[in-house]
């Protein structure tokens, strides 16, 4: 129980990647508020199924772009699991369109629902974790901020702008015992990419030497190590867990 009686909160935690890291959190011992924007029903059913007599595991509904909605968000899981040692900025979309046909509403959306959001929550949290000098927070990237991709200009922005943000936040906080990382999944299956054709799929694994795409259970271990003491002396880096994708 590498996380035993820590309390995290996990924006986007009701499918996918976020799903696989609330359970990887509460299975090591961890308190979890997880926040969810669609379906009240998955939302009672993870927690329903993850509360245990050890961690609690609640659901708040919350849009990640919403600034107000992140204090509210803190608000709630320091008066119902306690404080928060853990924030993992997981909640994200895509509305892929080649530039020339791209609105500028869907590019303002995603920026506003992978970036705004990672600057809403960490700015909540800031209170809590500066005034305990203690905190782990873990920004979900992607490897296409790295690489860039075409078709999705708004995404890889938000992505790369992520990066930028975590490196900024890692060399401020750092003084204040907070260390602040990010990890790049490569292609994981998800909902994200289950739009993707076979073919798609077959020319995305031709690049991943470890011939398979990644599950979200893999993003999720990598999240729990950078939140453990294991990785007390880690800040400010990226993490790829990409299957060696991108080196
Ligand atoms: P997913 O299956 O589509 O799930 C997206 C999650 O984000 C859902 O829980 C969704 O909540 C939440 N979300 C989206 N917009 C939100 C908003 N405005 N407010 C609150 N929650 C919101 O995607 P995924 O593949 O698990 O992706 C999770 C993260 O990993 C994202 O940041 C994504 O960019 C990143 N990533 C994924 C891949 C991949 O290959 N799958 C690769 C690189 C990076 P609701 O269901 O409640 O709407």
């Amino acid at each position: 129980m590498k996380l035993a009686n820590k309390k995290a909160i996990v924006t986007g935690g009701t499918r996918g990647i976020g799903n696989a890291i609330v359970r990887e959190l509460a299975g090591n011992g961890c308190s979890v508020v997880f926040t969810y924007f669609s379906s009240d029903e998955a939302a009672r059913l993870l927690e329903n199924e993850l509360t245990s007599d050890n961690v609690k595991v609640l659901g708040f509904k919350a849009d990640a772009a919403s600034f107000a909605a992140a204090q509210e968000t803190v608000n709630y899981a320091i008066q119902n699991i306690g404080g928060l040692d853990i924030l993992i900025n997981n909640a994200g979309r895509t509305k892929d369109n080649l530039l020339l046909r791209m609105s500028e509403q869907d590019f303002d959306s995603v920026v506003n629902a992978n970036l705004k959001s990672v600057f809403n929550y960490t700015k909540a949290a800031l209170k809590p974790m500066i005034g305990q000098r203690y905190g782990k927070i873990v920004n979900i990237s992607s490897v296409v901020g790295i690489i860039g991709n075409p078709g999705q200009a708004n995404y890889v922005a938000s992505k790369a702008g992520i990066i930028g943000l975590t490196k900024s936040n890692a060399k401020e906080l750092a003084s204040r015992n907070i260390n602040v990382n990010a990890v790049a999944p490569g292609f994981i299956e998800t909902d994200m990419t289950g739009k993707l054709n076979d073919q798609q799929k077959e020319a995305i694994l031709s690049a991943v030497p470890i011939k398979r795409l990644g599950k979200p259970e893999d993003i999720a271990k990598a999240v729990a190590f950078l939140c453990s003491s294991d990785a007390d002396y880690i800040t400010g880096q990226v993490l790829k867990v990409d299957g060696g994708m991108v080196m």
